[in-house]
């Protein structure tokens, strides 16, 4: 016997909208739908705080403050938000700007907006699965694209990369 428990929770309201932040650069924040969704407390909670003031609230780290930058091993630049692969290493250049800087992203992992805070007008780079602000990208990189995508450190983790998986021996199972 199913009883008619008509609990209408009707009080989940969608005004939160009003309520966020104004630190939010004024610019065309990703308004896309990602693969990655999370809430404004999970993201807090997931990321340490200055991953989430560059990823979700479109900061800037301070130049010549990222060990990243001055990273120049092989190895794998991963969104520090959602873990998707951003760029490689033969990618990156030394732009001397303080940021790590690379000429390409990886297929389809970045998007981009116009950004026009802060009285210019730039080209904002997110991540393309879960909408993290990265930096930005400008048209005076080297070849072959003439690209550089300036990115916060912050907001990636570099993968070494590892010449073959582990060679611990230890196991008994030859793959
Ligand atoms: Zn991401």
């Amino acid at each position: 016997m199913v009883s008619r428990r008509t609990f209408s929770v009707a009080s989940v309201t969608t005004a939160a909208a009003a309520l966020l932040p104004r630190a939010v650069a004024a610019s065309d924040a990703p308004k896309g739908v990602f693969p990655v969704q999370k809430s404004d407390e999970e993201w807090k909670s997931s990321l340490t705080k200055e991953q989430y003031y560059v990823l979700r609230q479109h900061g800037t780290e301070r130049a010549f403050t990222s060990p990243l930058d001055k990273t120049y091993a092989a190895g794998e630049y991963h969104c520090a938000g959602c873990g998707s692969l951003l760029f490689k290493s033969d990618t990156k250049f030394d732009s001397r700007t303080g940021w790590p800087s690379f000429f390409k992203p990886v297929e389809n992992a970045v998007g981009t907006t116009t950004d026009r805070s802060f009285f210019m007008t730039r080209t904002e780079v997110h991540c393309a699965t879960c909408g993290g602000h990265l930096g930005h990208v400008f048209p005076d990189g080297p070849p072959p694209t003439g690209q550089r995508y300036c990115m916060n450190g912050v907001a990636m983790k570099f993968v070494p990369k590892a010449d073959a998986p582990a060679v611990s021996d230890k196991g008994d199972s030859k793959s």
